[in-house]
């Protein structure tokens, strides 16, 4: 069900249809294929809209996003759309927008602890997290993909790990909440054992998403946990550039793909893992696509500027620490082996040839 709520962002001044306005638009990093995707799809949205665009990568890089956005309110931006790297660190910098007036948009993930946040466009990060979890069961055979008991489920135990996501980024948490609100009870019930006792999200986190940080915890859990000739059957991870970097790990300790390989779960449907799920090496994906964020988030941009009314879906779960921010939040999809032409080769997310050449 769709709320409208009333516009409470800054004024904007002169943007909007045609008017020309600048937005800055404040992506994290290349170094992840999706935030490409997002940065082309927002600039190329704001510009058949009108607007001028200043985009910037920051490489992850906490001073440099500052300073980014600092350049963005100095050329004069109408607007801001940010994606932080540190969900934590921009308070200062969007006092600066505030005093001048310009709404700030946080892009997928929030923006903490500042009251000079207008709006947020993300998705349901805590059904993403349930969704990697369902993936997981649904590989095991316990589950279908939206975690209905399987029919003559097996009993298990099955070996599983768990990884988190970078601490410092918002999502992260929703991700591990969702995904351990179906795992736990499993946990719980010895359906499914995690050898290394790793349960805590502060064990599980990989700070800045990093793969390679991702590859050698899980040479460490393989070395430590199941050197005694015990296998994992399936990976917890949440995002597609950690689950490469488990799959390194994997192979590297002598698992070939097959009957003993673990499902491993994802996000992002990033091309390599699309293949690697073709191939096998992963089980899943969560598909969240980032032409519809850029949508959202660029409509926010328009009505607030033109002074109309924003759409936003959700006024109760992304408390910043400061205020409840409004949010639209979409809806992601599971990607397996079967439903990849479906999902991303339909929608014209990747072609065939992307994938299969
Ligand atoms: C995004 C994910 C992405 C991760 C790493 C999160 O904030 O929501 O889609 O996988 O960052 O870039």
């Amino acid at each position: 069900m769709l709320a409208l709520a009333a516009c409470s962002g800054g004024s904007g001044g002169e943007g909007g249809e045609g008017g020309g306005g600048l937005i800055g638009v404040a992506m994290p990093t290349k170094s992840s294929e999706r935030w490409i995707q997002d940065g082309d799809a927002v600039k190329e949205q704001l510009e058949e809209q009108g607007f001028k665009v200043d985009l910037q990568y920051a490489e992850d890089d906490i001073p440099t996003q500052v300073s980014q956005i600092e350049n963005m309110i100095t050329k004069g931006a109408e607007a801001l759309i940010i994606a932080s790297i540190d969900g934590t660190t921009l308070s200062e910098v969007l006092q600066s927008a505030a005093d001048s007036d310009i709404p700030v948009i946080a892009y997928d993930r929030l923006i903490r602890d500042s009251e000079n946040v207008d709006y947020y466009a993300s998705f349901d990060n805590f059904v993403v997290g349930q969704q990697q979890a369902w993936s997981l069961t649904n590989g095991l055979g316990l589950t279908d993909l939206e975690g209905n008991p399987a029919e003559g489920a097996p009993a298990g135990p099955f070996n599983i790990e768990l990884f988190a996501g970078s601490p410092d980024d918002n999502n992260a948490t929703f991700f591990w909440n969702g995904a351990m609100d179906v795992l736990e009870p499993l946990i719980e019930d010895g359906t499914l054992v995690v050898k290394s006792g790793q349960t805590d999200f502060e064990q599980a986190a990989i700070l800045r998403w990093d793969g390679e940080v991702a590859q050698s915890r899980m040479e460490d859990l393989l070395t430590a946990d199941y050197s005694d000739g015990s296998q994992v059957d399936a990976v917890l991870s949440p995002y597609d550039g950690l689950s490469r970097g488990i799959i390194s790990a994997l192979t590297d300790a002598g698992y070939a793909v097959g009957a003993e390989w673990p499902i491993i779960s994802g996000q992002d449907a990033e091309l390599d893992s699309v293949k690697a799920i073709n191939s096998g090496e992963q089980f899943a994906t969560i598909f969240k696509d980032t032409r519809k964020l850029a949508e959202v988030a660029v409509n926010m941009a328009a009505a607030i500027l033109n002074d109309e009314e924003v759409e936003v879906n959700n006024e109760t779960d992304y408390d910043n620490g400061v205020k409840v921010v409004p949010s639209y939040l979409l809806e992601s999809q599971i990607v397996v082996k079967d439903n990849i032409t479906e999902v991303l080769v339909d929608s014209g997310y990747w072609t065939e040839e992307e994938i299969n050449g």
